[in-house]
């Protein structure tokens, strides 16, 4: 193996933007910046956007943004550049036509003018043959004088790696040890398109190079080119990376990998997301969501599953990586995301919370978020679920529910006036509104007029928030203050009382 341990560690995310960030990616980018962080390295930003075809410009600013959302906050890269810039690959076109041509002059790749329609039919042969398809390295036996022939013509022409043709290619992977494929196996692949763009394959061995980067972690689908990046490596004979494979994210089931075009389902039939920003808008925190994926192919040493990233950079390490793709445990990160929004710090809650009530279009006010940011720490599993529990607290007019919804199970109107009517008389006489105050007066007023603490808090809940779910009702009434309450608990009585008349009127 080439030993690149004396090196400075400088490890790289290296995205083809063309939308949201895969939930994939965003572990790749996670493992590459713990590394880093670990060994006090650097964390490069690259993008790739040499295909053309695929790339979208507004998939950059997406990235960037389920990077930051995450934590990941690059050393070199797009927006804060550093000693390799350009970080972006459509900006260091020259470079890598220099390189492939210094390739060709060395005799270790070729120019290939085959049109696509030979290609087409080279295929078309091979598999009627049974073979495996590819190119035939046709133009790898072209002589300089047919080669300068074609170019004087104006051919247009390709770039291709001369790949060995005997032996074998004795790969190292820091996860999967040493893997040994046969060059005869191996296919001549393009190095330069036609329109002047390098392929992958090209571009990232030279970026990777000048940008000296010490150890390249990737999605294992690179697997199967490995041998012929090993092969371009050996070409410029240039000291190699590291090279980590990392196992890809299998649906919930442990069955395909996680896509979005067929995005896996949890037990209830609800879909659930692939990309991230489904995630960042989803009440999900990164501290849950970057522990859930560091989670997943790696694990803390210790049985540990909650743990923060400063706890993981401490001992994060590539011999704890496991080589087996692992499935989505989808469970575990709602169950993360509760112990998360636990450990924040009061106030740091209350922020987040801000955003997500104003994000609902609510009216955050401040007084009332520091007593409400406590009544949810301790239940919210995601932070948008703040708005249907507690959204209430912040509307600015309060609409009483329909008498319907205020009748408890197992209850008629005439019962559930009666504990209204019995309710605000005990809670207008308290001189101390606290809720154990409410409590006690509350919980010996079931017995006497026989209702379950369900029935009666119920009644009262949905007087007091409109909703059938809520913080708990004796902070609720608390935070709303005794006048505030004891009001709704009237205009609750006041439309029950019409409709009880309206009903009597009508039969
Ligand atoms: N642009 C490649 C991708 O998005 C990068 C692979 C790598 O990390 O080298 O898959």
């Amino acid at each position: 193996m080439t030993d690149s341990a004396a090196r400075p560690v400088r490890t790289r995310f290296a995205p083809s933007p063309t939308g949201s960030l895969h939930i994939g990616g965003l572990r790749t980018a996670l493992f590459n910046w713990l590394f880093a962080r670990h060994h006090g390295g650097q964390f490069i930003l690259r993008i790739e956007d040499t295909d053309q075809n695929r790339f979208d410009p507004t998939a950059l600013t997406t990235l960037m943004e389920a990077l930051r959302w995450a934590g990941l906050q690059w050393d070199e890269g797009p927006e804060i550049n550093g000693p390799f810039a350009p970080y972006v690959q459509s900006e260091r076109l020259a470079g890598y036509q220099q390189q492939a041509q210094w390739l060709v002059d060395e005799g270790k790749a070729y120019k290939c003018f085959c049109s696509s329609e030979r290609l087409k039919q080279v295929n078309e042969a091979k598999t009627a043959k049974g073979e495996p398809s590819g190119y035939d390295r046709f133009c790898r036996h072209l002589t300089p004088v047919e080669v300068a022939e074609r170019e004087a013509q104006g051919q247009k022409y390709v770039i291709r790696f001369k790949m060995p043709l005997e032996g074998q290619t004795v790969v190292q992977d820091a996860i999967r040890g040493e893997t040994v494929f046969e060059n005869n196996t191996q296919q001549d692949m393009v190095l330069l398109k036609s329109d002047g763009f390098p392929t992958y394959h090209l571009a990232h061995v030279l970026d990777d190079h000048a940008m000296q980067i010490s150890h390249v972690m990737r999605a294992v689908e690179w697997f199967p080119s490995f041998p012929l990046h090993w092969q371009i490596w050996e070409a410029f004979g240039w000291e190699k990376p590291i090279f980590a494979h990392l196992p890809v994210l299998l649906n919930p089931n442990g069955k395909g990998k996680m896509s979005k075009r067929n995005p896996p389902k949890d037990k209830f039939g609800n879909i659930i997301p692939v990309m991230v920003h489904d995630y960042m808008r989803g009440g999900y925190l990164p501290e849950a969501m970057d522990n859930f994926l560091t989670n997943i192919g790696w694990n803390f040493g210790d049985e540990r599953e909650f743990f923060s990233m400063a706890e993981a950079i401490e001992r994060f390490d590539l011999t704890r990586i496991n080589p087996a793709n692992s499935a989505f445990p989808v469970e575990k990160l709602e169950w993360l995301n509760g112990e998360h929004i636990r450990a924040l710090p009061m106030d740091e809650l209350a922020t987040r919370l801000r955003d997500v009530f104003e994000t609902a279009g609510l009216t955050v006010r401040d007084e009332v978020l520091r007593q409400v940011a406590p009544l949810l720490q301790i239940r919210l599993k995601r932070l948008t679920d703040a708005v249907a529990i507690a959204g209430f607290f912040f509307r600015d007019e309060f609409t009483p529910p329909p008498p319907e919804h205020l009748i408890q199970k197992k209850m008629d109107a005439a019962q559930t006036q009666q504990a209204l009517e019995r309710s605000i008389a005990a809670l207008a006489a308290l001189t101390d509104f606290s809720h154990a105050s409410q409590q006690a007066v509350l919980e010996p007023l079931t017995t006497e007029l026989s209702l379950s603490n369900g029935q009666l808090f119920g009644v009262l809940r949905v007087a007091v928030t409109g909703q059938q779910v809520s913080t708990p009702l004796f902070e609720t009434m608390e935070v709303l203050g005794q006048a505030e309450s004891v009001a709704r608990l009237e205009l609750a009585q006041e439309s029950l009382r019409d409709s009880i008349e309206k009903s009597v009127t009508n039969s």
